[in-house]
């Protein structure tokens, strides 16, 4: 375990140069609180949990101190938003402080998001408010324990410094940790802007420092583009499989690394609809719930574009093309997994629409449903409006188990109990915004272990109450 006067850095990135990114120092918060931490977030620097006591770990966190060691960076990249082409984003509201080594020898970028304006800022402060932090916070804890590949978030901090959005807010910074801070955007400035010398010094480091297996390959770049599309489909299979939105898929939200990353309006279904869009400014639902599978196909296809000095058009072409099987063949076994049906049969895909169509003809709440199906619970029946439609479909699912009673043990294990709700992230913002922390704090330690009822938090495993569901969330965070 380490002390945090004893973290060491080592700053890959930032020795790339200033062709990647640009010198700026946080712009500090006045009088910093600690709103909330993780320990686990902690393990993974080796840091021992007791350092998230000391002053200076909420002064680290809120820009007043920085380590002599860390070369703080705003990286440059740029995007395709919303379906358009952005020549130029880059971190506007962060920064990447420096990249630590823990004594295990892993690399973890801090980057601390809400630290002040950079170059990249545009029209932007640079700032961040508490909600959107705590929003980011919350999620990146709990979907790592769904098993959802995730950045992870070591800390919240809240300061006195005014931010103006619709209404005044307070300044916020969140610490977030990620093996690497590198997007699709990322290879899309270098291509567009055919600085073609540094587009091929981005992919080597990004081979050397993400995918170092990939370099044994035959031909590197293509080895590691095949890996990203799997492990980015894989990931979206998994949101799918839990009824996770992200919101705002933009190919600068997009982690190299397959990751859930850059969380604004996200939030996990309550009723079942497939339809559902959680970002209140995406008004043709082009980032819906039902639509992310296909738009991370697109945004491979982007990240394809930027490569194609490096690797043979035709050869991009047939690899996109597989894309969409590696989703489809992973969904289908989350959700076999989920309900008990060991293997996979030919008639799988079809019993599970049956299923998810009744669910979204009786609105049915789609986590109880289907942890109450795991439970074999009688009164999930209840949970639907045909009820004898619902009793056909489940001798025909309990005829699917039993041919092989293998997989029904595993069930508890991958359908949570306790699900970040839009409602309960709401009313733990509510009282942090009153400098009440508890219920963040209370919110964030049941979502770690979200596979176990827990006595006395069953007010957490309910339904949303009907102001908490279908909640406008923005992007002007
Ligand atoms: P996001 O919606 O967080 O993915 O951000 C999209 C782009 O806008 C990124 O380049 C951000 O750095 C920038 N941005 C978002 N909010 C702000 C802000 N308050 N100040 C400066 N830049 C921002
Ligand atoms: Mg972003």
């Amino acid at each position: 375990m380490t002390t945090l006067a004893d973290l060491q850095f080592d700053n890959r990135f930032a020795r790339l140069g200033d062709t990647f990114s640009t010198r700026v120092v946080p712009d500090p918060l006045a009088n910093p609180q600690l709103v909330v931490a993780s320990t686990d977030a902690a393990a993974l620097l080796g840091l021992d949990s007791a350092q998230m006591e000391l002053p200076l770990f909420t002064e680290l966190f809120a820009g007043q101190q920085i380590w002599k060691d860390a070369d703080p960076r705003a990286m440059v990249y740029s995007g395709h938003q919303f379906g358009v082409y952005n020549p130029q984003l880059g971190d506007g509201r962060g920064l990447l402080l420096g990249e630590v080594v823990n004594p295990a020898g892993e690399h973890w970028d801090l980057h601390l998001k809400g630290a002040g304006s950079t170059p990249f800022s545009r029209m932007g402060d640079g700032r961040a408010v508490l909600r959107s932090s705590i929003r980011e916070f919350l999620a990146s804890e709990a979907l790592p324990a769904l098993g959802i590949p995730s950045s992870r978030a070591l800390c919240v901090t809240v300061g006195d410094n005014p931010v103006r959005r619709e209404r005044m807010e307070r300044a916020a910074m969140l610490l977030r940790l990620a093996p690497s801070h590198i997007r699709f955007g990322h290879f899309e400035f270098f291509y567009y802007t055919d600085q073609t010398d540094e587009l091929r010094r981005l992919i080597d480091f990004t081979l050397q420092t993400c995918y170092p297996e990939c370099q044994r390959e035959t031909d590197p770049v293509l080895a590691m583009f095949r890996e990203v599309a799997r492990r980015t489909m894989h990931m979206v299979a998994r949101w799918q499989a839990h009824g996770f939105c992200h919101g705002v898929m933009n190919t600068d939200n997009m982690s190299i690394l397959g990751i859930t990353f850059d969380f604004g309006p996200y939030a996990f279904l309550d009723d079942y609809d497939p339809g559902y869009i959680c970002n209140h400014s995406d008004h043709a639902g082009r980032y819906a719930f039902n639509r992310q599978p296909m738009i991370a196909h697109w945004n491979l296809a982007c990240l394809a574009q930027a490569l194609v000095p490096f690797i043979d058009v035709e050869t991009l072409k047939a690899e996109i093309g597989e894309v969409m099987p590696l989703y489809q063949a992973e969904y289908q076994r989350l959700m076999n997994a989920r309900l008990g049906w060991a293997g996979e049969q030919a008639e799988d895909a079809a019993l599970l629409d049956e299923l998810l169509a009744l669910m979204q003809s009786s609105a049915s709440d789609y986590h109880i449903t289907l942890r109450l199906l795991a439970e074999d619970d009688p009164t999930t029946r209840d949970h639907f409006i045909d009820r004898e439609a619902f009793d056909e479909w489940l001798a025909r699912h309990q005829a699917r188990q039993a041919m092989d009673p293998a997989a029904l043990a595993g069930r508890l294990a991958c359908n949570p109990v306790y699900v970040l709700r839009n409602y309960l992230a709401q009313q733990a913002i509510s009282a942090a915004e009153q400098n009440d922390f508890s219920e963040v704090r209370r919110l964030h330690q049941i979502l770690r272990q979200p596979f176990a009822r827990q006595p006395g938090q069953e007010a957490y495993a309910a339904p949303a109450p009907d102001w908490g569901r279908r909640l406008e969330i923005s992007c002007s965070s």
